[in-house]
């Protein structure tokens, strides 16, 4: 049985650790694909303490010369997407094709991020005294720790490590532990690359322990999270008391509103795949539908007839939508979320249980769900699930679609469904989200756009796009005076 290793300093090591938990495919339990060991927090120092001695050489090696590194990752990660989408696949459920197209995007960020190193610039500021001027530098933080969700394991980790690498940062990288076979890989092609030894440390092992032994080091000067509410929330606070830089991207209750000059197929196609796709395990799925009335009813029989249609299966079969939801957790916490719909009076119109059928036995197989006549109070109208369910709640008109929308703690990704052009800006005026879509789903997004949310859901700078390397650097101002005088008046 393969045992996933750390790697620390420059070395594969394999944990001394007695626990242990088994890799699994959810899609069939049987298939285990390897061991991940839960390091000690011991192993966990090691890993910052090597990131440390490392961040030495590394912050004087030209941007450009760190760019070329994570240009050479962008390709490896190219020559390996077939072999990557298929652990993936295996690893974490999705299927084929989303598995590729999260690849796909992991390429673009490398890529994006490698150009941005020879764009790493500063301004110039005039001064108001004569002979004098001001310029700012960018510089990185020293040891920085990306702590990642199983439910992008490829892309999540690439749109950290690789801005952090190239604005001169060490990093200590802290996967999910239920997705150590893809941040393995992700290390093998990084260490190819030639991310010099220490500069790059992989720690495997459980949040509480090893993930909360590197978050709390003195000598992380900077936290990179993505995940749930309750954990960031309290790495924010950790990071928040010793001064640390903290950037958390948590979770979402994403709406599309559908107005009633939408185009009715467009919108039920685009909130199945915002709803269903990735099996409901996106921090962007579309969780809530808010629909006017008066189209109500069109927009609820087509979405019933669709999502019974979606192919449930495993995701290494090119015919499947569908795939499991990652493990026996959020198994049962999906499932749970069902019947707290149930047993706060909502209408369960499709799906709503277990999908059963052949090949399904041994996996965790949820069918696409839908509630109606779902108000705002109810926990499925007001929790994330993060899973293959859908809320559905009437609305008379666009204000009240706007109050029901904006009615939430989150403020991830939402979307409208409408050809009337004063509406849509003023959804996009009034909308409380970080990222907006029109008349497209709420998920997806471009390497070079930034990405991330407003309210509960996300604290600190965008990750990507423009902003990506604002988070991994400090910036530093510089005042020269070359009058060789001493200044005279001006001494504020
Ligand atoms: P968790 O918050 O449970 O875990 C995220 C990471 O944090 C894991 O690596 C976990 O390790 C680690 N961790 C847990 N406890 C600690 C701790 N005390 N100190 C340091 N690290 C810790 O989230 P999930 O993995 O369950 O991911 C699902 C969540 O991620 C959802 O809420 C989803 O919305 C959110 N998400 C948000 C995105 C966004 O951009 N807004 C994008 C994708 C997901 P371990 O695995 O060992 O528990």
């Amino acid at each position: 049985m393969k045992v996933y290793r750390n790697y620390i300093g420059g070395q594969w090591l394999e944990s001394a650790s007695q626990s242990a938990a088994p890799n699994l495919n959810p899609a069939d339990t049987s298939d285990v694909l390897g061991t991940v060991k839960l390091s000690t927090r011991e192993e966990a120092r090691r890993a910052v303490e090597s990131a440390a001695e490392a961040f030495r050489d590394w912050r004087s090696t030209p941007a450009p010369t760190r760019g070329r590194i994570v240009a050479r990752f962008a390709r490896l990660l190219e020559d390996d997407k077939e072999n990557l989408a298929a652990l993936l696949t295996r690893e974490e459920g999705k299927t084929l094709a989303e598995s590729r197209g999260e690849l796909q995007r992991s390429i673009n960020v490398a890529e994006f991020c490698a150009g941005e190193a020879r764009r790493m610039n500063g301004e110039t500021i005039q001064s108001e005294l004569p002979s004098n001027f001001a310029y700012t530098i960018r510089q990185p933080h020293g040891v920085v720790a990306c702590v990642t969700p199983w439910n992008f394991p490829v892309a999540i980790p690439v749109w950290k490590i690789a801005p952090a690498l190239v604005a001169g940062n060490a990093v200590v990288f802290k996967p999910a532990t239920v997705t150590p076979a893809t941040a393995v890989r992700l290390t093998e092609l990084l260490v190819e690359a030639g991310v010099p030894k220490g500069v790059f440390n992989l720690v495997l092992g459980s949040g509480s322990e090893a993930g909360d032994e590197i978050t709390n080091h003195p000598a992380v000067r900077a936290v990179s999270f993505t995940g749930s509410n309750q954990v960031g929330l309290k790495l924010y606070e950790a990071c928040a008391r010793r001064g640390a830089k903290v950037q958390c991207e948590m979770g979402g209750k994403n709406p599309v509103v559908v107005l009633e000059d939408a185009d009715m197929n467009l919108a039920v196609e685009s909130t199945v795949q915002g709803a269903f796709g990735s099996t409901g395990q996106r921090c962007t799925a579309t969780s809530r539908a808010i629909v006017v009335d008066r189209v109500a009813d069109n927009f609820i029989e087509r979405l019933i007839a669709r999502a019974e249609s979606l192919k449930i299966g495993d995701g290494s079969d090119p015919s499947t939508e569908v795939g499991p939801v990652v493990d026996s957790n959020q198994f049962k916490s999906v499932l749970s979320y069902i019947d707290a719909g149930r047993e706060d009076g909502a209408s369960l119109v499709a799906g709503g249980g277990v999908a059963e059928g052949p090949g399904l036995r041994k996996g965790y197989f949820i069918q696409p769900t839908v509630f109606v006549g779902v108000t705002p109070e109810m926990r499925i109208a007001r929790e994330e699930i993060f899973g293959p369910v859908l809320s559905v709640m009437r609305v008379q008109d666009f204000d009240e679609a706007m109050r029901v929308a904006n009615d939430s703690e989150y403020g991830l990704s939402s979307s409208i469904f409408s050809n009337d052009a004063a509406r849509i800006f003023r959804f996009i005026d009034e909308i409380e989200t970080g990222m907006t879509h029109v008349n497209s789903p709420t998920t997806g997004g471009e390497a070079h756009v930034p990405f991330g949310g407003i309210k509960a859901t996300g604290i600190g700078e965008r990750e990507q796009g423009s902003t990506a390397l604002d988070f991994y650097t400090e910036l530093k101002v510089v005042y020269v005076d070359y009058t060789g005088r001493k200044r005279e008046g001006n001494l504020y």
